[in-house]
């Protein structure tokens, strides 16, 4: 059993009133904290909820995000505070720690309900990389629970982390998805084995650097027992394992999309192997299930499924269960998510595709595309990604804030290509969106909303986004067009 941080008689900086600091706030004043949380604003929102945490006797300072309330023994975080925040360098110049929710939940193991199949803490798998993450984990704990484990999925998604594992559940092991925010306040967390994905540009406004941000990736392999597991197609997933500092005996595995070398999972003749957990890696395979046993089949998700699956076997889960959870698997909505047929062209939605990279991953899943696309583009650059689809793009309908990028982009490398430029932000611009890419469609192609690009100049978030373009395509079907 890890020995536990005494709570009681801490005075602790809560910053944020949002979902993961109210979990915290909760949580800690449960076991005997003395808590402050600390929110910069001050909306009727922000009031009601503090109002709600006071008759809980937690105190809550709206209005003042900055100064470090007198006697704070330790910060925690949430995800949308920027690392160069105020508060944190004042915890700095006090010498206070500032910490996340998964360093806290991290430091709760063993608090709750007996875990692990010891009757010690549950022991987690853990995913980060820019794109893929939640799919990732979703099959990943869809595949312990074929092996009949209790587990669950964790992290970015739903639930905040703090709850679950205080939530007296008695868990074997956990599928847990890791931001780069959480990851860089996370100092003592410890994988029994962790992926990543990939790494591309994004959050860069929030890192500072590519190089921060990779290095907050590579902190999920710091400490791995059994396997460090990489992108054999994105060679600075594999660089952050060689840097990585890890228990005696931990592997390094590979997953690729083609034969799989000895210690890494691939594919072979439309078959998931594995030739990393195999009694000799040398001469021997394992199967593990079909291509088709993925929804959806498309290169990206068979490499999530890929990692999921390596995840899996280095915690010791049989062939039969990767193959039993995938099949078992269904993806998230806005991921890919096939809305209709309308006059034999597919709708897809995939809202999800907030930045250059999953967009890129979505648009070389079809041949023959109109392209939905534009937001925020959070200062990402349109070239590569437009020149790479350019000869599978049959028109495309630009909106939001950022479309000029992207019609830039288009100008220079798909200039034959019709290109609808929308100027509208307003939330009801969806339709029209849809009507123009239902004129640019003919049969046998896929209308495909993948903005590339983050969605809050026009909608609350990317499920809001997703959404208004699947009522939009309903209203096609009624139009009978
Ligand atoms: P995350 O949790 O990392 O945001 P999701 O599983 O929610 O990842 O998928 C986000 C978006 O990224 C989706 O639009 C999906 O099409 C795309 N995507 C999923 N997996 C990958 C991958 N391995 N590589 C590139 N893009 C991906």
């Amino acid at each position: 059993m890890t020995q536990q941080p005494v709570w009681a008689g801490q005075h602790i900086t809560v910053a944020g009133l949002g979902v993961s600091g109210i979990s915290a706030a909760r949580a800690l004043a449960g076991l005997g904290a003395d808590i402050t949380v600390v929110d910069g604003g001050d909306s009727p929102v922000l009031r009601e909820r503090a109002e709600k945490l006071r008759a809980e006797h937690i105190s809550v300072r709206l209005g003042d995000g900055a100064t470090l309330p007198p006697g704070t023994t330790l910060v925690v975080t949430s995800p949308g505070w920027k690392p160069t925040s105020p508060l944190f360098a004042a915890a700095a110049a006090a010498g206070v720690q500032v910490v996340g929710d998964v360093e806290i939940a991290w430091r709760l193991r063993g608090t709750g309900a007996p875990q692990g199949q010891d009757g010690g803490p549950a022991p987690w798998l853990a995913v980060t990389g820019t794109n893929g993450k939640t799919t990732t984990v979703r099959m990943l704990a869809s595949i312990l629970a074929a092996a009949g484990l209790r587990t669950t999925a964790v992290g970015n998604i739903g639930t905040p982390i703090i709850d679950v594992i205080l939530s007296g559940e008695p868990y074997d092991v956990l599928a847990v998805e890791l931001s780069s925010y959480q990851l860089h306040w996370a100092p003592s967390l410890r994988a029994h084995s962790a992926a990543v994905l990939n790494l591309a540009p994004d959050h860069l406004d929030w890192h500072g650097s590519m190089e921060a941000y990779a290095a907050d990736k590579g902190r999920i392999y710091t400490g791995n027992q059994v396997a460090c597991v990489y992108n054999d197609a994105d060679k600075a997933t594999e660089d952050l394992v060689r840097e990585a500092d890890v228990e005696e005996g931990c592997r390094a595995i590979g997953f690729t999309l083609s034969a799989p070398a000895p210690s890494q999972l691939g594919v072979v003749d439309g078959v998931l192997v594995d030739r990393a957990f195999v009694p000799d890696r040398q001469s021997q395979a394992q199967e593990l299930a079909e291509v088709s046993d993925v929804q959806p089949p498309a290169p990206h998700n068979i490499a999530n499924a890929l990692a999921a699956a390596a995840l899996a076997r280095a915690y010791g889960v049989p062939a039969t269960a990767v193959r039993d959870g995938l099949r078992a698997f269904r993806p998230d909505a806005h991921r890919m998510q096939h809305v209709a047929d309308v006059s034999g062209v597919a709708y897809i939605d995939d809202s999800k595709a907030t930045n250059t990279h999953a967009a890129d991953a979505s648009l070389a899943a079809y041949g023959s595309i109109v392209w939905i696309a534009g937001g925020l583009a959070k200062g990402a650059t349109f070239d590569e990604l437009v020149a790479r689809a350019a000869s599978r793009l049959r028109g495309v309908v630009l909106i939001g804030a950022d479309r000029a990028l992207i019609r830039e982009a288009l100008a220079r490398h798909a200039p034959e290509v019709p290109v609808v430029d929308l100027d509208r932000t307003d939330t009801g611009a969806m339709a029209a969106v849809v009507r123009e890419a239902a004129r640019l469609a003919t049969p046998g192609d896929t209308v495909l909303l993948a903005p590339a690009c983050a969605s809050m100049d026009m909608f609350t978030n990317y499920n809001v986004r997703g959404d208004a373009f699947a009522e939009a395509v309903r209203g096609l079907t009624a139009e009978g067009a």
